[in-house]
């Protein structure tokens, strides 16, 4: 017999399976001896008030073993000879319409201007070490897209529980673990995010799509408004009569084509600042309200957002335990973001804490919707300026920040370039600035210790999302004037992470493959 429960208990009971079964039996009323297993269905931490305690949803099974149901991928039938979609980008959105083209009988031909995985790594070393950018390989750009090297958290504000359930199931297929469905903010971190997204293109490729890297597109062709296929940089043309563009908010690149083709892009809000890292402990002992946090609670986050000034200012991405990374896409730029491994054991805490970006904040760069582009690029630019024209970050200590005060020296920090010393009101633009200083202070009344010098602030955190929109058909997911060209993802401005970017790669691919009958 099965029975479902929902209940709250402290973390040392919800990690540990015998004093589990003692709960459920002193609490419930079940025969202790009868509970063969309890199967954790959802589980999510309450720390709201000064006792910890862990919501738990279960299922007991009581005189009933509990068989493990392996997590399979669909059953991928061969498409090599099937009607070809071309896929641009093989990030999340990109793989997972790969992936779905397959499950639905056409083959997917990917389009990566960035390497695998492996030669990837190479890239990121360099770029860590020697402060070389690669401009086609780099933390945004290869095999898996911006996600790759990622902290892979995987949560979403999508509301359709159906299609998150459904990647999240994918990923647990190609290898993450099963606790990725049960916790309520699941993350699958840097170490494992690799062999996972590999596993996903050799099964692409075993089911007969094809997935080229080093192929950076470089035009569309297009006649009488409707999608031919493509070019790429060496001068190759391949052709569909579907294309799937999944080029991520960082290939500017594309959207200058776009412009420069008359292919209509509009400019979109999107938000703008720094990143900020604390003592990994700190950020424990303020959200869990203990000096120590123990063996049983992970290693905390935060999500916080204030109006400043009739400004959203608020944390973005949020990595414990983690590092922050430098992840611009051109030489001449600093741009910051974060990842962690799946323990989330590094000894800080990286948060992106960004501004709400209004597009008359950009008016001096005109009214295109590249004018957005452009601002975020003069910014990143002044950070490498300051920065002393290396992937050195330009950096100040937090309270110094937010009072304009030249930081005496700086902590060391995770952010393996290194950072020098810089008053960032150099670097940001001084509304952004502003609301920044004034967004620390506040953030440290909610969060009691949160606002101190022992935390650094690092600039640019520029690349939150997309600037720009590609605007489509929201029936046929088609671009609103050319047919067969499918804007997708982060980067067409439907995606927000690794999750929504999935799930929008699948909805591009069934809409793509339903108009080729
Ligand atoms: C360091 C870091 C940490 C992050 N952490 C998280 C996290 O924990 N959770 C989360 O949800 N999100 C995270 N994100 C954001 C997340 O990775 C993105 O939201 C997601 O990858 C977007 O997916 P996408 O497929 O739309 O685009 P992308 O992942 O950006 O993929 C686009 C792909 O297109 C390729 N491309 C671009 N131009 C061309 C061209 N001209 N020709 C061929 N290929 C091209 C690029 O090389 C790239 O591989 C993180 C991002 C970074 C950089």
């Amino acid at each position: 017999m099965q029975q479902e429960f929902s209940f709250q208990v402290s973390p040392e009971t919800a990690g540990n399976a015998d004093a589990l079964k003692h709960h459920l039996s002193r609490e419930k009323g079940l025969p202790f001896s009868e509970i063969r297993h309890v199967e954790v269905l959802k589980r999510s931490i309450d720390a709201r008030q000064k006792k910890i305690k862990v919501n738990l949803k279960v299922q007991v099974y009581l005189q009933e073993d509990f068989k493990e149901e392996k997590i399979t991928t669909p059953e991928y039938k061969d498409v090599s000879n099937a009607d070809a979609v071309i896929i641009v980008g093989a990030g999340p959105a990109g793989l997972f319409a790969a992936l779905r083209c397959i499950e639905l009988g056409k083959k997917p031909i990917v389009i990566e201007r960035g390497k695998d995985v492996r030669a990837r790594r190479r890239d990121l070393k360099k770029l860590n070490i020697e402060h070389v950018v690669n401009e086609d390989s780099n933390y945004c750009f290869g095999e898996g897209g911006a996600g790759t090297y990622s902290d892979g958290k995987l949560y979403t504000r999508s509301k359709k529980r159906g299609d998150v359930k459904r990647v999240l199931e994918l990923f647990v297929a190609f290898g993450a673990t099963k606790e990725i469905l049960v916790e309520a903010h699941p993350h699958i971190g840097t170490n494992k995010l690799p062999a996972i997204i590999q596993d996903i293109t050799k099964t692409i490729k075993k089911y007969g799509g094809e997935v080229l890297f080093n192929s950076r597109v470089t035009d569309l062709q297009v006649k009488d408004a409707e999608i031919q296929g493509v070019t790429l940089l060496d001068g190759r043309k391949i052709t569909a009569k579907k294309v799937i563009l999944a080029t991520g908010h960082s290939a500017r690149d594309i959207f200058f084509l776009l412009y420069n083709k008359n292919i209509h892009i509009e400019a979109k809000p999107f938000a703008l600042g720094v990143r900020v890292e604390h003592p990994q402990v700190l950020i424990d002992q303020i959200q869990y309200h203990t000096p120590n946090r123990g063996e049983f609670l992970p290693p905390s986050s935060y999500s916080i957002v204030k109006q400043v000034g009739g400004r959203g200012v608020y944390s973005f991405c949020m990595c414990p335990g983690g590092i922050i990374a430098p992840c611009a896409t051109s030489p001449g730029e600093i741009v910051t973001n974060g990842w962690s491994p799946s323990k989330r054991d590094q000894a800080t805490a990286n948060s992106g804490i960004v501004v709400e970006i209004k597009p008359s904040d950009y008016a001096i760069f005109g009214t295109s919707p590249l004018a957005a582009l452009k601002f975020q690029q003069e910014v990143e630019q002044k950070a490498w300026l300051a920065g002393g024209k290396t992937q050195t970050a330009p950096a100040q200590r937090l309270v110094d920040f937010s009072n304009g005060k030249i930081s005496g020296n700086l902590p060391e920090t995770s952010y393996k370039p290194g950072i020098t010393l810089v008053e960032l009101g150099e670097v940001l633009p001084g509304f952004v600035h502003k609301s920044l200083q004034k967004g620390f202070v506040e953030f440290g009344k909610s969060m009691k210790g949160y606002f101190t010098n022992e935390a650094v602030v690092h600039a640019t955190e520029s690349r939150t999302s997309s600037p720009v929109r590609i605007p489509r058909d929201p029936a046929t997911l088609e671009h609103v004037q050319i047919k067969g060209l499918y804007p997708c993802g982060e980067g067409a401005g439907y995606a927000g992470g690794i999750v929504s970017a999935a799930i929008d790669g699948e909805k591009c691919a069934e809409k793509a493959v339903l108009a080729m009958g």
